[in-house]
């Protein structure tokens, strides 16, 4: 049998949850996703959450929110998903890409620091497998002086924060920790991804975690963006629904991505357990290091360090000197043996739809070079101990066939 790369954790418990939603009469935004935005808020530290149907949309809502658009630019690291940079080209802004650095998967803090412009709105940094920027650095560099100088602020938003936002794609990093507090505090807005395959899922769905400076009004901001996601509607579903309470008013064109209160009954399920789920993503990680640190052609990826510990999303092992090709082999290999394995991910330059846009892979080498020889292996919480070791054998095996050593 097959061991899938990423399977969602559904059991009787996330069902019942579903079926109580559904038999409650009250199906879309409610109270479950209101108590679902509380929670996250209580457990990341940050001082309001708005529930999405999807990363993708509340970025998008967000940039738009923010007043990001033609002329702009926003920098992020070459080395992420597609959705990360489509969201800035579809805003009308330019996409800055930055090479990652050396230790990580993470973007190159240094290299952020040269491509900063006049026209630079916001630092999107991702925190690539779940391991955390390093945001204590990103954080200095937007208030120095003279990067401050420069920013040049095109609304009221803006000019209220005097210096570019800083942005956290943490789509994989719920419940990572840097210096003692949940990464997704360290930036002014932190968001999340509940996709099925990331370590706390909706099935699909997304958040907003807003963690601006003191002299922001958190509420207000947070009712702005509940309007902004439901057509622009100053009322929702369930307000209207009480006596008599029909007439609205629609504020400004919106978008339309709100979370349902089906997807939020599996997100509590999910929050509730959700350190057990870390626990044995850990335990996975600790065992693939064991295996492959033993192993001269292995790099293993960095998760914990004094400062930072990652939410253990993915293991992205490394297969020292090999190219691009050699990967691709070993990757056929290891499927041979009934594992499922994946690669996270094609830089943004080799897509189509950039290299049309002028980006060139050339010019991220670190990206290329990590991204040829890496191998994300399979980290959830119903893998077996059993499963782990049939995983580290399929990779070795498939090493040294492919490479003959
Ligand atoms: C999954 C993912 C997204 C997109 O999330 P959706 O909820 O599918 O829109 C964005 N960024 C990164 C790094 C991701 O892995």
């Amino acid at each position: 049998m097959m061991i899938p790369f990423s399977p969602p954790r559904i059991d009787e418990k996330t069902i019942e949850a579903v079926s109580e939603v559904l038999k409650s009469g009250w199906i879309t935004t409610g109270p479950k996703t209101k108590l679902f935005e509380k929670e996250i808020s209580a457990y990341c530290g940050v001082k309001s959450t708005v529930a999405v149907n999807s990363w993708t949309m509340g970025m998008q809502v967000l940039l738009h929110w923010w007043g990001i658009g033609e002329g702009d630019e926003v920098i992020l690291p070459a080395y992420t998903y597609c959705a990360s940079a489509n969201v800035i080209v579809h805003a009308g802004a330019k996409p800055v890409l930055v090479d990652i650095n050396g230790e990580d998967f993470n973007l190159d803090t240094e290299a952020v620091r040269k491509v900063i412009t006049t026209k630079t709105k916001a630092i999107l940094a991702v925190d690539i497998g779940g391991f955390p920027c390093d945001y204590d650095v990103l954080r200095s560099l937007i208030n120095e002086p003279e990067i401050k100088s420069k920013f040049s602020p095109s609304n009221e938003l803006q000019q209220k924060l005097g210096r570019i936002l800083l942005l956290s794609d943490a789509a994989h990093s719920f419940g990572a920790l840097m210096n003692g507090q949940k990464s997704a505090a360290l930036a002014d807005i932190a968001t999340f991804s509940f996709h099925a395959v990331k370590n706390l899922t909706t099935a699909e769905g997304g958040a907003l975690c807003f963690n601006l400076p003191e002299h922001f009004d958190h509420e207000e901001i947070y009712r702005e963006m509940c309007v902004k996601i439901l057509h622009g509607q100053n009322k929702d579903a369930l307000a209207k629904t009480k006596k008599g309470n029909w007439r609205y008013d629609v504020e400004e064109p919106g978008f339309k991505c709100n979370m349902t209160d089906i997807q939020a009954a599996i997100g509590l399920v999910e929050l509730e357990r959700y350190q057990e789920n870390l626990d044995r993503r850990k335990a996975v990680f600790n065992a693939y290091d064991n295996a492959f640190s033993k192993e001269e052609w292995a790099s293993i990826p960095l998760h914990t360090t004094e400062a930072k510990t990652s939410s253990y999303h993915l293991y992205q092992l490394r297969i020292n000197n090999i190219s691009e090709e050699q990967r691709d082999r070993i990757i056929q290999e290891i499927f041979e043996q009934d594992v499922s394995v994946n690669v996270h991910f094609l830089p943004i330059p080799l897509l189509t739809a950039y290299k049309k846009r002028g980006y060139n892979i050339n010019d991220y080498p670190e990206a290329y070079g990590k991204y040829a020889q890496m191998i994300s292996l399979p980290v959830y919480y119903d893998l077996t101990d059993e499963q782990v070791e049939l995983v580290i054998e399929a990779v070795k095996s498939s090493v040294v066939r492919v490479l003959g050593f």
